[in-house]
């Protein structure tokens, strides 16, 4: 049985002052495996005021002294990756393939930053100007549940190599993974204060967060809602705030699209991470003449997909996060049949064989129209959307047509073809016959997907804020 009720604040771990204790449930077996003890927003003040006391100390630390500690972070984590794997394993059910990727991905993160402090130039001269770039100042890194040791290192790098100090806040619905994440990044033995972790609700712990103004920076991930209300209350005292929100990605296969590589992409894209994942491919626009082809390949594929045990690495989708979730999302697909569309594949219920654990059958609708809710909007969860174009204008507004921006993904082989869509789609990325990104390259999302970018560059200057230095 795990029990969490340590904060990490200002070097050390320790009993946090909140007194809410609750279970946490393995999503394939139902089974209560510990309990979590919540921070409160005094451990929350305690964990500001620690990292503001560090921020003039990690501010005045060298460039070299900056990588060494990325330096070891990169390898405090990459020590602990198994056990990283198999806490998001555990926690939520993320399956083997994947979660390996996000704790060896945790890692490169550190890596990354490294080396582009290496090459990074604090003191531009612009004109008549020095224009100096400067640590904003203390960081509240806040994560969701899905992504826990990818988003914290990647936020986490970003922050130390511009200089800012931290307070990390991921999903209170993370307990696990955050304490194997924290005693990993412990072993780096950094500075006392340079990054504090706790748990806790967000409308205690995270509105701390978002008001107090000893943080000068929010880089949040989590859904759009919740991106709101943040971005509301931090503006009272003008924090600089970064947001990755939720996403309803639309997938364009073109007409010349080879099936037998595009569907298994299509659905690698809609069903990863259980189907809880900001980038899910979860609306795939086929040209009406090859709707029915499509949907035959696409029942062929589905059909092979293991569903089940997510310890096990063949298996290919586990559970839905929690009953709550798992809820919701059976709503979406029974609002789905309501509404008129065409189930190809799975439906309502657990799959076939599996009487214990929050899975959901893989879910595939064909004769989607744009009006249906589960075409609209964000469902988190292994369910697929096949809606048919008559042109490709008729694609590009459809993939348009939507409250989100995050990413796209194109199906075809005419490569000038694919040019011209992707600089017609309203999206911070583009992956075209491939489901994964780039880690260099600036990623987040248009409209209500968010506010900003993250990873390499773009992630570290949105922890800096240029200052002009002119003299006569
Ligand atoms: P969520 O918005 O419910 O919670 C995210 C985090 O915000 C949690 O740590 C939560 O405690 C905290 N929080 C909640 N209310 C808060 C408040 N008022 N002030 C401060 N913090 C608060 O999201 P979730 O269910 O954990 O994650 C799933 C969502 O995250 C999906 O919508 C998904 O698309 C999105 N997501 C986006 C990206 C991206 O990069 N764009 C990546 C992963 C997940």
């Amino acid at each position: 049985m795990w029990n969490v009720d340590q904060a990490y604040i200002d070097g050390a771990f320790a009993q946090v002052h909140g007194t809410e204790r609750v279970p946490v449930i393995n999503p394939a077996s139902e089974q209560i495996i510990g309990h979590v003890t919540l921070a409160n927003r005094a451990d929350a003040t305690r964990a500001i005021e620690a990292a503001m006391r560090a921020q003039g100390t990690l501010a005045s630390f060298s460039k070299a002294q900056r990588i060494e500690m990325l330096n070891a972070l990169q390898q405090a984590v990459l020590s602990n990756s198994d056990q990283i794997r198999d806490s998001a394993i555990e926690e939520y059910g993320g399956v083997f393939a994947r979660t390996q990727w996000v704790s060896q991905y945790a890692a490169q993160c550190f890596e990354n930053s490294a080396r582009l402090l290496e090459r990074y130039e604090f003191v531009k001269k612009i004109g008549d100007a020095s224009v100096i770039m400067e640590p904003i100042g203390v960081a509240a890194l806040i994560a969701p549940w899905n992504s826990v040791a990818g988003t914290v290192c990647s936020k986490l790098a970003s922050a130390i190599a511009a200089g800012c100090t931290s307070v990390i806040k991921p999903s209170e619905l993370s307990p696990l993974q955050t304490q194997v994440l924290a005693n990993a990044l412990h072993q780096a033995g950094l500075p006392s204060g340079v990054y504090n972790i706790l748990l806790g609700r967000g409308h205690e712990v995270g509105d701390e967060l978002t008001r107090h103004p000893g943080i000068s920076k929010i880089s949040f991930t989590g859904s759009t809602s919740t991106g709101k209300n943040i971005a509301r209350a931090s503006v009272d005292t003008m924090k600089r705030v970064s947001l990755a929100l939720s996403g309803k990605s639309a997938m364009v296969l073109l007409a010349d699209a080879d099936l037998a590589t595009a569907i298994p992409l299509a659905l690698n894209a809609a069903f990863m991470n259980n189907g809880q994942a900001c980038v899910a491919g979860s609306r795939l626009l086929v040209p009406r003449a090859r709707l029915d082809e499509v949907v035959r390949c696409v029942q062929a594929c589905v059909k092979t997909m293991r569903v089940g045990d997510p310890r096990n690495p063949a298996t290919v989708i586990g559970p839905a996060v929690s009953l709550v979730h798992y809820e919701r999302v059976q709503g979406f697909i029974r609002r789905g049949l309501e509404q008129g569309a065409t189930l190809v594949a799975g439906g309502e219920g657990r799959p076939e064989g599996l009487k214990r654990g929050y899975f959901v059958r893989p879910t595939v609708f064909a004769n989607v129209s744009e009006d249906m809710d589960i075409a609209r909007e964000e469902i988190f969860g292994p369910v697929l959307c096949i809606m048919a174009y008559d042109s490709l204008d008729q694609a590009i507004a459809m993939a348009n047509r939507s409250d989100y921006g995050l990413q796209a993904y194109v199906f075809s082989n005419d490569l000038d073809m694919v040019q011209q869509v992707a600089s017609r789609l309203e999206v911070g990325t583009v992956l075209v016959n491939r489901c994964t990104t780039e880690l260099l390259a600036p990623f987040g999302g248009r409209k209500q997907s968010g506010v900003g970018r993250e990873f390499g560059l773009s992630g570290m200057e949105s922890f800096l804020e240029p200052k002009t230095v002119l003299a006569s």
